[in-house]
This record gives C-alpha cells, sequence and structure tokens, in this order.
C-alpha cells in the first residue's frame, strides 16, 4: 500500500520561480553585486506601484523607516503618534531618531489608529505620524493625512504590509510625505532582506538616498561624507530577486486573493470566528490571513490544538506598548490600549502563502474546526 505524503503546512513561503534564479544569476555572472543598475530598477518598478516619484532602496524595511524618520528631522523630546497594533519597527525608528513614541489605541474594523483618537492625543510637542496599514488593510490614511496637514504636522505611511492595496482608489505607499515597504520573505513581495522609501519630494530623496550611503553627497564621492549616514543600501542579488517579484506583481496577487476566497469559503459559518473583512472604499492584497478567535473560545488553547494536528498558527500581534523594553522604559501596563489589547487577544494568523493549494486551505479549516470543538470553553466568570 502506497502511504500517502501530505506536506508540512508553513505559515508562509516565498514564491520563487525561474525569472528569480535567471536574474539573481545574472547578477552573479555579471561581478557587480553591489551599487549597481538592478538597485535602480526595482526603485523605479517598486516607486511606480505607489504612484511615486522616487524610490530609495534599502537594506530592510526597518532601515527605510529609521531612514524616513531622519528625513522628518524628528529632534528629540519631539513626540510622534502612533499605533501599539504593530510590529514593532514601526515604533522603534522613532526612538532611533531621538523622538518619543505616542500610542493612540485603533480602531477594530481598520486596526488602525483611531482618527478621533489621533486628535485627542495631540500635544504642543507633537510633531507627526507614522500610521501603519496591519495585515494589508489600509489604516484611515484619508482623515489621518487630512488632519495632519491641518495641523502642521508630518505623516509617514507604514505601508511595510500594504503593497498593492488600495483606499478610495489611491495606492498604499502614496499617503503622507514618505511612505515604506518592506521585502521580508513572508511579504506579497521579497527580496530576502530588503525594504524601500518611497515620496514624491526630491529633497527627501536626495536626503534619503546620501543617509543610506554613508552621507554621501549626491555625487557619491566615495570618500567624503557630508552627514552623519549609515550603511543602509540594497545589494544588486536581492534588487535582482525584487525585480523579478515586482514583473509577476499582478499573478502574485491574484493568487493571494484565489487563496484568501478558499480561506473565506471554506470557515463561512465557524460561528466562533471572524474572518477578516475588506472595508468599503478599499482593495487589500493580504499580506497575512488573520482570524479572530470570539470569546468564551481561548485563541492559545485553540492554537495549541491546531499545532497537535499539524497546523502552524500565530498570535499577531503582540502589544507594543507591552513588549518588555517598552513596559521598562515607558511604564505601559495591560488596560493602557484596551482595543488593540482585545483584537490581539483574539488574533490567530494561519497558513497563507501563494503555494497554497484548494486542498491544503480545506485541511486548515477542517482542522480549525476540529480544534474549536476541543477547545475547553472557559467557564464565565
Ligand atoms: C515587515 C514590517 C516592517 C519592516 O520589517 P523588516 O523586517 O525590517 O523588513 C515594518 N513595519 C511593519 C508593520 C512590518 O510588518
Amino acid at each position: 500500500m502506497q502511504r500517502q505524503v501530505v506536506a508540512p503546512l508553513e505559515l508562509a513561503r516565498p514564491d520563487i520561480t525561474q525569472l528569480e534564479v535567471d536574474l539573481v544569476s545574472r547578477v552573479l555572472q555579471s561581478g557587480m553585486l553591489a551599487l549597481g543598475p538592478m538597485a535602480h530598477e526595482f526603485e523605479a518598478d517598486a516607486a511606480r506601484l505607489a504612484g511615486r516619484r522616487y524610490g530609495v532602496a534599502c537594506s530592510s524595511g526597518t532601515a527605510a523607516l529609521h531612514i524616513a524618520m531622519l528625513t522628518m528631522a524628528v529632534e528629540p523630546g519631539a513626540e510622534v503618534i502612533t499605533t501599539p497594533f504593530s510590529f514593532i519597527a514601526s515604533s522603534n525608528c522613532i526612538l532611533y531618531a531621538g523622538g518619543t513614541p505616542r500610542f493612540v489605541d485603533i480602531e477594530q474594523e481598520t486596526l488602525g489608529l483611531d482618527p478621533t483618537l489621533v486628535e485627542e492625543a495631540a500635544s504642543p510637542a507633537t510633531v507627526g505620524v507614522v500610521a501603519v496599514d496591519v495585515f494589508g488593510k489600509p489604516c484611515r490614511l484619508d482623515s489621518i493625512e487630512r488632519l495632519a496637514a491641518e495641523r502642521g504636522w508630518w505623516l509617514v505611511e507604514d505601508a511595510c504590509e500594504g503593497i498593492g492595496s488600495t483606499l478610495g482608489g489611491r495606492a498604499l505607499g502614496s499617503f503622507g510625505a514618505v511612505s515604506t515597504f518592506a521585502f521580508y520573505p513572508n511579504k506579497q513581495v521579497t527580496t530576502g532582506e530588503g525594504g524601500i522609501l518611497v515620496t514624491d519630494d526630491d529633497g527627501i530623496a536626495a536626503h534619503a538616498r546620501s543617509l543610506r550611503n554613508q552621507g554621501r553627497d549626491e555625487d557619491g564621492t566615495w570618500l567624503r561624507h557630508v552627514r552623519l549616514g549609515f550603511n543602509y543600501r540594497l545589494d544588486e542579488l536581492s534588487a535582482a530577486l525584487g525585480v523579478a517579484q515586482l514583473r509577476r506583481f499582478e499573478e502574485l496577487s491574484a493568487k493571494r486573493r484565489q487563496v484568501v476566497a478558499w480561506y473565506q469559503e471554506a470557515l463561512d459559518g465557524v460561528d466562533w470566528l471572524t474572518l477578516p473583512r475588506t472595508e468599503p472604499g478599499t482593495a487589500v492584497n493580504w499580506f497575512v490571513y488573520v482570524v479572530r478567535v470570539a470569546a468564551p473560545l481561548d485563541r492559545d488553547e485553540v492554537m495549541a490544538q491546531l499545532a497537535d494536528m499539524g497546523v502552524p498558527s500565530r498570535p499577531y500581534f503582540t502589544p507594543l506598548h507591552l513588549q518588555p523594553y517598552y513596559r521598562e522604559r515607558f511604564g505601559y501596563r495591560p488596560g493602557d490600549f484596551p482595543v488593540t489589547e482585545r483584537v490581539a487577544s483574539e488574533t490567530l494568523a494561519l497558513p497563507f502563502s501563494t503555494l497554497l493549494g484548494a486542498d491544503e486551505v480545506s485541511r486548515v479549516a477542517d482542522a480549525l474546526r476540529v480544534a474549536g470543538r476541543r477547545t475547553r470553553i472557559r467557564a464565565p466568570a
């Protein structure tokens, strides 16, 4: 009897074809592994996707955010409003630049900053906002952009999870003075490690290129450094991988949509789950597929049951203000941002990539149903 081999499920997996292999090989054979034409091509392609004039490719999304903060001239003592429901880099970048993150709670629909609370949190020390598009969903960028303009604050859009999504027909990555994308292997598009800052402002673009390149001037004179810079350049191998991925952007996005559609259908009617939703006026190129486990079922218990059945899953995110470093430095406590904390206690990221087939999605959905049945219901208080 032949044993059926079931491939292990993974939370995420990059989609690499012969095109990626060919373009990376071409760079290897060219001998030009850094400071070459691939990064320029990648910058132009990524900027075009966001409807921006300039792209400045960086060695990670975090590096792009760090540079973004420096181009906004964050001074010590300045407060920057941002969300506690995010990946750590969107808040750390404010600290790198000497500013102080001022967390504001989220809306439960968009999972992004609540514009009303942003307005209330403003203080004379507020200089800007870092707004984050979470899971690929646009936050209320139109309202936040308007508010920032009224108050004379700058806006940086952390679109590191949002490439290919739109709000009111406008691409994510096109809001505020500067936006960033990230290309870690689990993102919609990968370069291995990598990120990019996109902007329409030629002064910001020139400043960012200098900061990325050891503080060299625009002319790039090798041993002349006009400011304190960094080595945050994207190498040519990574850029080639990115060029190939962006050539396949429509195909990759269509596959993600298909996998989401399979999940939505397979999980329809599971009454203890809230499925991801697309808000009116938005189109979402999902970064992760995250469901919410409704009380009284316990998310961690469901996760443990899934793990027993060989299905990986992950809580997503753990609130930033409750990270040990932030608690110690700023004295945050549980209860400070209740919407963020409630959402964070319910989220469950399921295996999601363009390489998942319909049968694998059914396998996850079946396991989730079983996990729900097996999960002990927490006794109501
Ligand atoms: C991925 C991501 C980043 C950047 O991460 P890197 O690993 O440095 O590329 C920044 N912000 C958010 C919200 C992210 O998801």
